[in-house]
């Protein structure tokens, strides 16, 4: 049975791109089977995964109003290794197009169950809001892996967020807990983020992801070479941290 996670977080620009992307990548180093599904309409992860945005076939927004199956529509990342769900901006059209669909939050999951056997991750990219889209993707999810600056505003949000997996938990999907926090873009010369990370230990305690993702210029090249970080500069400080958390994930998914 496919691990189902949903990288997630309202506020945009946090990194939640660049972890579904590097951590799928990371992964299938691993020789993990993985699937990254593309829930935003920006379609960055498709395009992060070297996949033409503009030239699909099929993509994420035929799947959910039942129109494609995932078979059909996914794309290999041939740069990453892995398996894409791709979208673009037709995508955005869901979100309304869903209302009169029975079951609409669940359409998602009820997709991805077709092809569980077939991989041993499947990365959700959601995008920055908390909206249907989202729902679908926290309805599908096993856990929810969230991508935090280590900056003042970073804590703001993060309790709609929480609110938001816990109602998710207890009407939805019993199965979605939160795996962690990841820090991300973070810089080690700056005070403010020492501080803001201890503060987020001292209230998440092994919430936290041990791996601390760096700033790292390389991780923001990558995706106009259509690589994930992991592949287009392996020994760059970005990659090398995203590798360790992929590793950090496979051991803590033993665990829950
Ligand atoms: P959105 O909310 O718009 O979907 P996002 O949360 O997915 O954004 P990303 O697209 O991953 O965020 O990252 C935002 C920007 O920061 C991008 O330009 C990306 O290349 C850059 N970036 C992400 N992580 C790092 C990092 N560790 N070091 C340097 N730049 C980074
Ligand atoms: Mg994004």
């Amino acid at each position: 049975m496919a691990k189902i996670f949903c990288v997630a977080n309202q506020k945009g620009g946090v990194g939640k791109t660049t972890t579904a992307v590097n951590l799928a990548a990371g992964l299938a180093q691993l020789n993990q089977r993985v699937l990254l599904v593309d829930l935003d309409p920006q379609g960055n992860a498709t395009m992060g995964a070297g996949i033409n945005k503009a030239e699909l076939q099929s993509s994420i927004y035929e799947v959910l109003l039942g129109m494609a199956d995932v078979a059909t529509a996914r794309v290999r990342s041939e740069t990453g290794k892995f398996d894409v769900l791709p979208a673009n901006r037709e995508l955005a059209g869901a979100e309304v197009e869903m209302v009169e669909l029975d079951n609409r939050e669940k359409r998602l999951k009820d997709a991805l169950g077709v092809v569980d056997a077939e991989y041993d991750f499947m990365l959700i990219d959601c995008p920055p809001a908390l909206s249907m889209l989202t729902l679908n993707g926290l309805c599908a999810a096993h856990g929810v892996i969230i991508p935090m600056q280590c900056e003042y505003y970073a804590l703001e949000g993060l309790s709609d967020l929480v609110n938001t997996i816990k109602k998710v938990h207890a009407k939805l999907n019993t199965d979605l807990k939160i795996i962690g926090l990841l820090r991300v873009m973070f810089d080690p010369r700056m005070t403010l983020s020492q501080q803001v990370s201890s503060q987020l230990e001292q209230h998440f305690g092994d919430k936290v992801f041990k791996t601390i993702i760096p700033r790292n210029v390389r991780l923001a090249e990558a995706p106009s070479y259509g690589m994930p970080g992991i592949n287009f500069d392996p020994s760059s400080k970005g990659a090398q941290a995203y590798l360790a958390f992929g590793a950090e994930m496979v051991e803590r998914i033993k665990t829950i």
